[in-house]
């Protein structure tokens, strides 16, 4: 495994990070006996963040993750969500994201966490956002419940826009550097660097689509971007290679971000995940996938409110 430091926060943490939402059935229905193996399989991998929220299974993510995280909580950097807690339903009050740390808490069975985020910035108020939420979540760092403060959302000048103003700790965006969309490179990470951030990449398979799978039936991105990524993946597999070993190469051959969250509820998709690290993709097979996506590459959806949308985004799928 290899460790790069967090921004700011001196935590030193696995540049792949285990990705809890598949724990909350987000992905369909999985075998918690399997999940609770690949949860000990990370750790015993040198995977040491961990990410998970509320959201997730509407707590069921958290409340297994407690579970299987018991007795190895000291071996973790655990990181949870605030402001989510369904598909619609959002509330980024001072008074709700200090009720919504202590059940956090419980849930994981632990009494402190690591680094607690703001989930989804997009839908909610900015306004309220800087100077609520964060100043709520920061004022908890004094009572020791928690270390580190983060925002997460999908549209990315938002998050330039909040880090520009306000002290945060760590951002984490997702889809947006993988082989579909690498715009996280040239509009978060120069802004990551000049603020001092922690920057997190979450959801390099594209939430399932750089996968033999496919993509879920929610999955937001337009049609003609999942038709390109069955094609990208038979091609692949007429190469004799799984497309999600390429996708997870080339997210990990990225510097500039500390950790690259995947969700994994198996010990199989640990073990290959982990495999990934320090592989230097084919560079043949990556020009010829990159030529194939290029047509759809960096495609964005609207997400959270239209203000808060980055310019050129298109309507959700789902
Ligand atoms: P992902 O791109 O990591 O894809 C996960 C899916 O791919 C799961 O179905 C998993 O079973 C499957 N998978 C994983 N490894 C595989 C492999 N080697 N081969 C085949 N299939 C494999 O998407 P994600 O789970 O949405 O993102 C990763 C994590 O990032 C989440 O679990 C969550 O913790 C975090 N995240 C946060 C936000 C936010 O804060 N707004 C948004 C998205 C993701």
């Amino acid at each position: 495994m290899i460790y790069r430091t967090l921004g700011k926060t001196g935590l030193r943490v696995s540049i792949v990070g285990y990705g809890a939402s598949p724990l909350g059935a987000e992905f369909g229905k999985i075998d918690p006996e399997e999940g609770r193996r690949a949860v000990h399989h990370a750790i015993d991998c040198g995977i040491n963040y961990f990410d998970v929220a509320p959201y997730y299974g509407r707590t069921l993510a958290e409340t297994r993750l407690g579970e299987f995280l018991e007795r190895k909580r000291h071996q973790v950097i655990l990181a949870t969500k605030v402001g989510r807690y369904d598909v619609d339903q959002f509330d980024y009050s001072a008074r709700c994201v200090v009720n919504s740390v202590d059940e956090s808490l419980r849930r994981l069975r632990t009494d402190f966490i690591d680094v607690i985020q703001i989930h989804d910035i997009e839908y909610g108020d900015r306004s309220q956002i800087i100077h609520e939420t964060l100043p709520a979540l920061r004022a908890l760092t004094e009572s020791g419940k928690v270390r580190f403060v983060g925002i997460t959302g999908y549209p990315l000048m938002q998050i330039v826009d909040v880090i520009s103003q306000v002290r945060v700790d760590t951002i984490l965006s997702y889809c947006r550097y993988d082989l579909f969309d690498t715009t996280m490179d040239s509009m978060l990470t120069p802004a990551a660097k000049k603020y001092g951030v922690g920057l997190i990449n979450a959801s390099p398979l594209h939430m399932r689509l750089l996968t033999e799978k496919g993509a879920p039936d929610w999955h937001p991105a337009p049609r003609d971007v999942v038709e390109v990524g069955q094609k990208v993946a038979a091609w692949c597999r007429s190469q004799g290679v799984d497309i999600a070993d390429l996708a997870m190469q080339f997210a990990l051959d990225y510097d500039d971000v500390a950790t690259t969250l995947v969700g994994m509820s198996k010990v199989a998709h640990v073990d290959s995940n982990v495999r990934a690290v320090g592989v230097t993709p084919d560079p043949r097979l990556l020009a010829e996938v990159r030529a194939m996506i290029r047509p759809v590459a960096d495609v964005i959806w609207m997400e959270g409110r239209p203000e808060n949308d980055d310019p050129g985004a298109v309507p959700k799928q789902s």
